[in-house]
């Protein structure tokens, strides 16, 4: 059994809906339990022109799932959610990140383990520390040191909404 941190975001099509659809469809995976949610935050988004604000959350599952079974059951969650075409690095309806897998480092060509910029971005590390706020990454790093050195920069707390995990945060 893996402890599996996902990230969530979404930033077009009614972004609230997206959320609350993908962590229903995350509570369905094969082989997994949800375990718990973060709050709900809006974040700037990052990318060409001038897009709409992402909401972005965090769940933690535990799955029996192999990594790329689990990278293949989000993407078809993905699938599932894109019905506008988007562009690349452009808005999107919902994108799902394998964020931590307990303990495991993984360089494969299709899924990097940790993902590779979570320590940068304040959307991820906020909701981390909602669920965990202990943790310690597998390079050792604790996740409070990092969310002592990120800003709060176009970082807001949500009320959560309609989120159907066992712990809500
Ligand atoms: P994006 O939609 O921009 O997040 O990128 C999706 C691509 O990133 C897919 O082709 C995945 O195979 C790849 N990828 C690499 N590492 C990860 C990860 N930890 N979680 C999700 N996708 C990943």
């Amino acid at each position: 059994m893996t402890h599996a941190y996902i990230g969530l975001g979404s930033n077009l099509d009614n972004p609230g809906a997206h959320i609350t659809r993908a962590l229903d469809e995350l509570a369905k995976l094969p082989l997994s339990q949800l375990i718990a949610c973060s709050a709900r935050y809006s974040s700037r988004a990052v990318g060409p022109g001038d897009q709409p604000d992402y909401i972005n959350a965090v769940t933690l599952i535990n799955t029996e799932l192999t990594p790329l079974q689990l990278l293949d059951e989000l993407q078809a969650i993905e699938q599932m959610h894109q019905r506008v075409r988007i562009e690349h690095w452009g808005p999107r309806t919902l994108d799902l990140d394998i964020l931590l897998l307990d303990n495991q480092i993984i360089t494969n060509k299709r899924l990097q383990v940790p993902h590779p910029f979570m320590a940068q971005r304040n959307f991820v590390l906020y909701p981390l520390a909602d669920i965990t706020p202990n943790l310690i990454l597998p390079c050792g790093t604790p996740l409070s040191e990092l969310l002592a050195n990120s800003s709060h920069d176009g970082l807001e707390r949500l009320k959560n909404e309609g989120a159907s995990c066992e712990r809500n945060v």
